[in-house]
């Protein structure tokens, strides 16, 4: 729904970020659980207890979603699916640029492990809970137990709806696949199921203004807002990757002139290279030959005064194995590992020289574009 994510960890060699709307629903959660669902169930407990349940609630559900979603890279892992990276949303993950399972029983299987990770998370914190009460625990831990076993359980079952990219969603499109054979068509429709009940989600939210309370009614909407955004962006990406799929990184890369001349200064690099390419890190060509690459860090270190003084020679850092590629390598193993790894243009090298510059803008650009080109969009979208 907003499109802003923030890097929460990297977990298992992976980089786990987190989109606003997860943010924004697990505070409403939180919000929720301390002013309606715990005071309600245990009314013995003060307010502030119910509010340290609800903080607790809130660090719980972005936990149950981080372990509802390693259950699917540790299935991908185990299948040698190439996900690199992985985005929470208000109702999951959804792996970034990893391309397709290579069958619809791989597809069926990495979807639906996370669900059956959530019941297990559901039925360890209801037995603990369980247990608690027999034993005799603190009630606001049992509160919370309680709590986290609800949460886990809503998790499941909402992941196991029918709409792409949900668990369900890729569980129906795996069917399809198996069934008609046709994987863009499977895709379309589980991406058609994902936007309208996204939607229809988000209108629920309002009557459920008036029987539930703001907070829940909020969740509500955004949770669908953030389905119906995840379908659409989901299917264009799929879209796309059917578009790159086969090709090599030469057919997207710019030519060589934007790489900085080794003898540039420090003034002509930011004036005349950094802005205009929107880029951090550039390559860096010494007559045709691949050098290494300067950093913009590394220049505004230097004084403003002393920029015509200094060289980017001076400031040339060698390039490592991961920071070059060729100009033969596929593009989408390519843009995947740029997304995981943060970078924004990576210098292309044949032999020793450098022959041109890919920047991630330009292929997510091309992925958007493929997408939308068919005109085929699953739904109506404002
Ligand atoms: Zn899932």
């Amino acid at each position: 729904m907003f499109g802003k994510r923030f890097k929460l960890c990297t977990c298992c060699r992976l980089n786990v970020y987190v989109d606003a709307s997860c943010l924004a629903v697990a505070v409403l959660m939180g919000g929720w659980l301390a002013t309606s669902v715990v005071p309600f169930n245990f009314p013995s407990l003060g307010e502030q207890a119910c509010w340290l349940i609800g903080l607790g609630g809130m660090a719980g559900w972005l936990a149950s979603l981080l372990l509802h979603d390693l259950a699917h890279l540790l299935a991908a892992r185990r299948m040698q699916a190439p996900t690199q990276a992985i985005t929470l949303f208000a109702f999951g993950g959804v792996p970034e640029a990893g391309g397709e399972a290579p069958n619809p029983k791989s597809e069926f299987q990495l979807a639906i492990v996370g669900p059956i990770a959530s019941v297990l998370l559901a039925g360890a914190f209801g037995g603990l809970a369980a247990f608690g009460q027999a034993t005799s625990w603190p009630l606001s831990l049992i509160a919370l137990l309680s709590c986290l076993a609800g949460m886990n359980a809503v998790l499941a079952a909402f992941n196991l709806l029918p709409a792409f990219p949900l668990d369900g969603g890729r569980a129906l499109r795996a069917a399809l696949w198996k069934w008609k054979r046709d994987l863009p068509q499977a895709t379309r429709t589980s991406a058609f199921n994902g936007s309208g009940l996204g939607l229809a989600l988000s209108v629920v939210g309002l009557p459920l203004l008036l029987v539930g309370g703001l907070l829940p009614a909020l969740a509500c909407v955004v949770t669908g807002l953030s389905l119906h955004r995840a379908a659409w962006t989901a299917y264009h990406q799929f879209l796309g990757h059917q578009s790159m799929r086969g090709t090599a990184v030469r057919q997207y890369m710019r030519n060589i002139a934007v790489a900085v001349p080794i003898s540039a200064t420090v003034r002509e690099l930011v004036d005349d290279y950094i802005d205009r390419y929107d880029c951090k890190q550039l390559p860096v060509a010494d007559g045709g030959k691949f050098a290494g690459t300067i950093h913009l860090h590394q220049a505004l270190r230097i004084p403003n005064d002393d920029w015509e003084k200094y060289s980017v020679r001076e400031l040339l850092q060698p390039a490592g194995r991961h920071q070059k590629v060729s100009p033969g390598a596929g593009v989408i193993e390519t843009l995947s590992a740029m997304l995981a790894n943060g970078v924004k243009c990576l210098p292309v090298v044949e032999g020793e020289n450098l022959v041109g510059v890919l920047m991630r803008r330009d292929l997510l650009d091309h992925l958007y574009s493929k997408g939308t080109a068919t005109g085929a969009r699953p739904a109506t979208v404002g």
